[in-house]
């Protein structure tokens, strides 16, 4: 998964995205970029005459005289690796960003984003959030054609189709590229007076337009919008883009304009963000993620009531639903597992032995809430069911007298080829056990998932994938199937 934010017409572009980035640390963990240009392609700085560079850490694209682009980006941490003094290399009034996690092996520098690429149509710079279902196969066929590739992304599978597109400028080339590719997108694309942004036809990820006074801004999640007090205007439409211009000069303003319309024959917009991806302080497909795992928690207590002393979320992503839960329940809320917050989330944390170790060093129950308690322990979902076994254990060792599971997703039974680094199907408990046996695996007193039904009816609107929990994939498996070999993106 990853987190893309841009900004056009600010003074301050790379210290916003840099904030921006910041309140979206959580889709994209593994590196972090940040390219500039200033809205009439020369930068203001005193970079000018350093030599042309292609993409990567502090490098620039500069002809003398010519649009510039400047980028940084590295490996971890948005706050560790945007510094004062990188910040400071990055000038221009207009700057996209990107947060970044990938599959096993495709976690290097090399596919850091932004990517930045001079072409006959102009430099631009992209930032990627999603997996190409066909990436793949235009990658063959493009290098078949001689392209060479710098990265394992098919993030540059786009980059490549606008590159050669026939089409002369670069609009109608982001256009005829677009209309090449396969799967899930949601892009920024950085030009000089201009940033694109576009959503894949289906609107697997999320992508929402906003105004910072004269400014637009484009953020994967609305939390990067509170940060630095911008409003929301509305959702990129599926299959639309949209160009975010700015004029020239003092006092210039910024204009929004639809640049095209893919026609979308199906809405599948992705469940699990709302069940765990997304910040509870967003607003994404329209809804708020907090309330919306409220309403999964409250539907779970209905179609798993049990008879206990406590509701106990696994922190963070099960607050919300144990919230729900709760209220609907009667039974009282408490914080009997407290979180370490310093621990990166081990779901997206690319090597068994961090996943393994941040278990242990994460979770610590309070044992006065806990102690002489029929507990019912609230989480968003069951990957592997190790980590599920290991608090339940706890639970236990610290005096729970029962515990009971519940899970306000449906089991996840499948991986996901549209963006988000779930397992291989084998990996994934639910898969190949019932739910009795994964109860008797987690060592669970009770265990039970909300159902399919109960989630989209909590969900309150059609037009979700639910894919990994249900074998619906809404774009055929044939295909998908041939995409998990590519690097998430
Ligand atoms: S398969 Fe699952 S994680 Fe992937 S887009 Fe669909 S609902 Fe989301």
């Amino acid at each position: 998964m990853c987190g893309v934010f841009g900004i056009i017409n600010h003074k301050d572009a790379a210290n916003l995205v840099y904030l921006g980035l910041y309140a979206l640390q959580h889709r994209g963990q593994e590196s972090a970029g940040i390219a500039t240009i200033s809205h009439d392609g020369i930068a203001s700085d005193t970079n000018l005459g350093e030599p042309i560079g292609s993409s990567g850490a502090g490098e620039q694209i500069i002809a003398p005289g010519a649009p510039q682009i400047h980028v940084e980006k590295e490996m971890g941490h948005v706050a560790d690796i945007f510094t004062q003094e990188r910040l400071s290399r990055l000038p221009g009034d207009t700057a996209i960003g990107h947060v970044r996690y990938s599959t096993a092996g495709g976690s290097m520098l090399c596919n850091a984003q932004p990517i930045v690429a001079s072409m006959s149509k102009g430099l631009i710079a992209i930032a990627h959030n999603g997996n190409l279902i066909n990436g793949a196969e235009l990658r063959h066929e493009l290098e078949q054609e001689g392209a060479i590739f710098n990265t394992m992304s098919d993030t540059e599978v786009m980059v490549h189709l606008i590159a050669r597109s026939k089409e002369r400028d670069l609009e109608r080339a982001l256009i005829d590229a677009l209309s090449r590719v396969r799967g899930a997108y949601s892009i920024a694309v950085l030009a000089p007076g201009r940033i694109y942004a576009a959503r894949d036809t289906y609107g697997f990820r999320p992508l929402i337009l906003g105004r910072l006074g004269e400014s637009l801004v484009v953020s994967s999640e609305t939390c990067a919008f509170d940060l630095i007090g911008a409003e929301m205007i509305r959702e990129i439409r599926l299959g639309e883009i949209v160009a975010m211009e700015c004029s020239v000069g003092p006092g210039a303003l910024t204009a929004l304009r639809v640049v095209h319309q893919f026609p979308s024959t199906r809405e599948a917009r992705c469940i699990f963000e709302h069940v765990y991806f997304a910040r509870p302080d967003s607003k994404i497909f329209g809804n708020n993620v907090a309330e919306m795992r409220k309403r999964f928690g409250a539907q779970l207590a209905r179609e798993h009531p049990v008879d206990a002393d406590v509701v106990v979320p696994v922190p963070d992503s099960g607050v919300f639903a144990a919230l729900g839960y709760a209220q609907e329940s009667g039974i009282p809320f408490e914080f009997g597992l407290v979180r370490n917050h310093y621990v990166g989330r081990t779901f997206i944390e690319p090597k068994q032995t961090i996943r393994n170790f941040g278990v242990k060093v994460k979770l610590n129950p309070v044992r006065e809430i806990i102690a002489g308690k029929r507990v019912i322990l609230i989480d968003d979902s069951i990957v592997r069911g190790t980590t599920s076994k290991k608090i339940v254990r706890m639970l236990k060792q610290f005096g729970a007298t029962e515990v009971h599971m519940r899970i306000s997703s449906p089991p996840t039974t499948g991986p996901c080829y549209y963006g988000i680094d779930t397992p291989q199907r084998r990996e994934l408990i639910a898969s190949s056990n019932s739910v009795e046996e994964i109860r008797r695996f987690i060592e669970a007193d009770t265990l039970g998932y909300l159902s399919e039904e109960g989630m989209l009816n909590a969900a309150g609107n059609g037009g979700y994938c639910t894919a990994c929990f249900t074998g619906k994939y809404p774009i055929v498996r044939a295909e998908a199937a041939e995409a998990a070999a590519i690097v998430s993106t």
